[in-house]
């Protein structure tokens, strides 16, 4: 195809109410404040992209006002001195930025839905999915009682999810996951603890938790901490799997070289879009280290780019996708996300993320806009496009 003429960025800043509070480790979310944002090229094609970054720096370092700042003022200057010529283009021009992935990840699926729009192919098979089927999990918040608890749970597995996934934090883990298992049997499940707990006051938490048959514990210890992880790894027969502590490839090789984890769970915003996604779990598959895809409280778009990206092979174990409707009252698209009974998603065949925007929805839920002209704003040259420029002439 002919290079993108990537035009205008738009951001939006959007703000839905979800359905129930959502408690992890780190907080209780009501609310999400979430950046859309819309690539558009000079034909006036458009692409979407959604910034997971939490209303605080919580989960990582970035946050929303701080992600807004960082698309307008650094990334549309450095696309504007660099325009990328595809998609695969855009994570190399913005390599030099330090940290910030989320912020980048919004722009990059922007550009990858814009192009596999032009080509007039889904984006699923663009980015070189082989699965049309996608497994979906649910991820369960901390709830006020176990009863209420296991109420959910038996929701959730009525619902058809294939697989189980509590929260923890210390002082509430042991007991939920016995209680679960307890009542529910052998199902698939599996906790995740946000990086609350410590190698040193905890490992013995851990040992016992090690006998109650879990997929997976993910990311128990701090995030960024691969040795700690690699050293309470060789004290549990279930698995690790990494989250907060892989922002990339090079973090995923390092993981898997060292034995921090035997899992890794792939978010497309905490590792900066598709084309790291993909590399990660293209590595992550030649290692024979199983992946899925992690959810962060995404509207339909952002659920519509992991639907994308968990068609690709390494993506084996069932993700935190699940249905709109799980989280939100009325979502962005025309036509909400949807569960089968079997807990499987379909990717669909239709160019793009493969679902409408509902602009209307849209407009009524947005608090602010800027709109960046490339033509128009300021450019940012980086020792990055030196490089390009060299390598091109
Ligand atoms: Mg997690």
């Amino acid at each position: 195809m002919n290079a993108i003429g990537l035009k205008q960025v738009q951001l939006a800043e959007i703000r839905m109410p979800l359905k129930h509070a959502f408690e992890t480790s780190f907080g209780v979310t009501t609310e999400r404040r979430i950046i859309i944002v819309t690539a558009v090229d000079e034909s006036g094609a458009v692409g979407y992209g959604e910034c997971t970054a939490m209303e605080q720096p919580l989960y990582n370092h970035e946050s929303v006002d701080a992600a807004w700042t960082v698309i307008a003022g650094s990334i549309c200057p450095m696309l504007a001195a660099e325009p990328p010529q595809k998609a695969e283009d855009v994570a190399e021009i913005l390599s030099p930025i330090k940290g910030n992935r989320m912020s980048i990840a919004a722009i990059e699926m922007a550009i990858w839905d814009l192009e596999a729009k032009l080509l007039g192919i889904p984006l699923w098979s663009h980015l070189g999915g082989t699965n049309e089927t996608i497994n979906s999990g649910v991820s369960i918040g901390l709830q006020s009682s176990i009863d209420v608890l296991l109420e959910k749970v038996k929701i959730e597995l009525d619902a058809g999810y294939q697989r189980i996934k509590l929260k923890i934090k210390p002082g509430r883990d042991l007991e939920l996951v016995k209680a679960v298992r307890d009542k529910f049997g052998d199902i698939l499940l599996s906790v995740d603890a946000n990086s609350a707990y410590s190698l040193t006051e905890h490992a013995d938490l851990f040992r016992k938790m090690d006998k109650l048959g879990l997929l997976m514990i993910e990311q128990p210890l701090r995030a960024g901490d691969l040795i700690d992880h690699a050293k309470l790894q060789a004290q549990l027969a279930t698995p690790i799997c990494l989250d907060e502590s892989i922002t990339s490839p090079v973090d995923a090789r390092q993981a898997i070289e060292i034995g921090s984890c035997r899992i890794i769970n792939i978010k497309l915003g905490r590792v900066g879009g598709h084309s790291a996604a993909r590399a990660i779990q293209q590595f992550a598959r030649e290692s024979d280290i199983p992946v899925w895809c992690g959810g962060m409280l995404e509207s339909g778009i952002g659920r519509a780019h992991n639907i994308a990206m968990s068609s690709l092979p390494g993506f084996v174990l069932p993700g935190d996708i699940s249905a709109s409707e799980r989280y939100w009252d009325q979502d962005v698209l025309t036509d909400k996300v949807k569960v089968h009974s079997d807990g499987t998603i379909n990717a669909r065949s239709t160019p793009g993320i493969g679902y409408q925007i509902d602009i209307d929805r849209l407009n009524q839920l947005t608090v602010r806009t800027e709109t960046i002209d490339l033509s128009l704003t300021q450019r940012i040259h980086t020792p990055y496009e030196k490089r390009l420029s060299n390598a091109r002439h």
